[in-house]
């Protein structure tokens, strides 16, 4: 990581500002639990400057004056100055979070600059008036979709530069501002989003950046000065700040957590599925929001897949994340560790019987690791069945017939993402249609920049990505001409 780790500043107004207080948050290495780094801890007063920064570019001649063109081109440079960092970027999230090398290098690295190209590119093809002919009375009516304004963007640690650039990307397309707020675990790497909109000449205000964690997300959603709230973290933290968005009848994304369901069908083929499943319900070391952990398997097939689901997890590299074949990294903090291992406590205190894992892996000195783990002998009735453990931990749960299957599948609090793995697509599209939820794949699950992402249910409220995605940053309006 060639990246300064050490931050004295904030991104606020196009440059960097001196923070109002001395108060700083370290930045804690997963793997070796030693400080790495730190950044300033913003507060309230810090808050009210981005936010008058946000609102005063909302409406100046070099932001609101340009035209669709002017800021497709200020967005693909942008883009350029985001890509000379995508290296560093991936280390750094790395570092921060752990998420293995490989992963971290196209999700963290190549992601937002090809989500930020998407996004200039669709706004140009996206018309801002539609004519129509207007009834009962003949007339015209000119709708516009111009900027909802300022936008409190709140992120999380698990792609930190991807799901900043959900709602960045997006917003500025739309011609709206940002006050992003990271994750407190998971800053560092926008500091270097900071440098790039430096190095492009993103006008002053139209991002900023402030720091802090919970606290601060409370003071920027509720700030007087912000149009809109785009969240993507935990369904408790969701709930809240829909409490505060209902209130303040304020337009709010909610991208909350899941418990998705894989369905294997009598038809799987083994290797195949239990291949594709390490992605579907492991990436990140489980610590992604879609993940498929819930894996429900015919009863006629279910020793042999318990058993080459467990092979699987159990096979799979642990270690360095910094290390191309690391599949399994530290989990993110200590608190995250802890909490999975208590929700592993739990199965087995209700009687789940561990295939696989149920620790921390032997030989490992430091790092806040879980092994792989898979449950069986558990209902989905119960607590590692029902609650987001955001860890590599999977729940084997067998079923009669697909009926049966698609029942325990929407038998959750939550929908997010799912799965089906069969030899018979048509079959897979069939079960798709079937199962309540905001996404699912069959014998794959791949996001898809051009397509909308988001959960029904505890998993949230509102879509990103696609033109959907920028609909969500667009208010309509309706002129009536007369004929
Ligand atoms: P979290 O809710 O604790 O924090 C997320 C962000 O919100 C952080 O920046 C945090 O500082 C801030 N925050 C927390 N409480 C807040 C409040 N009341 N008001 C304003 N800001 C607040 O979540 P996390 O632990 O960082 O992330 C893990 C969770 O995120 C998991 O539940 C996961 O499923 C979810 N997630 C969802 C998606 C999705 O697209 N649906 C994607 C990734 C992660």
């Amino acid at each position: 990581m060639t990246t300064n780790t050490e931050r004295t500043s904030l991104f606020i107004d196009g440059g960097w500002h001196t923070p109002s207080t001395g108060d700083v948050i370290p930045v804690v290495s997963p793997l070796n639990e030693q400080r790495i780094g730190s950044v300033p801890a913003s507060a309230p007063a810090d808050v009210d400057v981005a936010v008058a920064a946000a609102r005063a570019a909302r409406h100046r001649s070099d932001w609101a004056a340009l035209t669709p063109e002017e800021r497709a081109a200020v967005l693909h440079r942008f883009a350029d100055a985001l890509d000379k960092r995508a290296e560093d970027r991936a280390t750094t999230v790395t570092s921060e979070n752990g998420m293995p090398i490989a992963l971290a290098r196209f999700a963290e690295g190549a992601a937002p600059v090809q989500l930020l190209r998407y996004y200039a590119d669709l706004a140009l093809s996206t018309p801002i008036e539609e004519r129509r002919t207007s009834r009962p009375v003949p007339g015209t009516t000119v709708v516009r979709r111009e900027p909802v304004g300022v936008v409190a963007a709140i992120a999380p640690w698990n792609f930190p530069a991807v799901l900043s650039m959900f709602k960045i990307a997006p917003a500025l397309a739309a011609g709206c501002t940002v006050v992003l707020k990271p994750s407190p675990e998971t800053t560092l790497d926008s500091y270097l989003l900071a440098e790039a909109a430096i190095e492009a000449g993103l006008p002053a205000g139209v991002l900023g950046i402030v720091t802090g964690g919970a606290d601060i997300g409370q003071y920027l959603v509720a700030h007087p000065g912000v149009d809109k709230v785009a969240f993507t973290g935990s369904t408790p933290a969701g709930r809240h700040i829909g409490r505060v968005c209902g209130e303040l009848l304020r337009p709010v994304t909610l991208e909350l957590g899941g418990k998705s369901a894989a369905l294997v069908l009598d038809d799987a083929d083994l290797e195949a599925t239990v291949t594709g499943l390490a992605t579907a319900s492991l990436l990140n070391t489980g610590q992604t929001c879609y993940m498929s952990t819930r894996i429900l398997l015919p009863r006629s097939r279910y020793a042999e897949f318990r058993d080459a689901v467990t092979a699987m997890a159990a096979g799979l590299p642990v270690g360095d994340p910094m290390d191309e074949a690391t599949a399994i990294g530290p989990l993110v903090s200590a608190r995250q560790r802890d909490r999975v291992l208590s929700l592993i406590e739990q199965g087995r205190a209700e009687g789940g019987t561990v295939t696989t894992g149920g620790g921390r892996p032997a030989g490992v000195g430091s790092g806040f690791f879980v092994e792989p783990t898979v449950f069986t002998d558990v209902e989905n009735s119960s607590t590692v069945a029902r609650q987001e453990v955001f860890g590599p931990v999977l729940t084997l749960l067998p079923y009669g017939d697909l009926d049966e299957a698609i029942a325990l599948a929407n038998d959750s609090e939550y929908g997010l993402g799912g799965t089906v793995w069969t030899t018979d697509d048509e079959r897979g599209l069939g079960v798709a249609r079937r199962v309540e939820t905001g996404s699912f794949g069959v014998n794959t699950f791949n996001l898809d920049w051009g397509s909308p992402f988001g959960g029904v249910k505890a998993s949230g409220i509102g879509r990103e990505l696609g033109p959907e995605g920028l609909a969500a940053y667009q208010n309509l309006k309706s002129i009536f001409l007369t004929a």
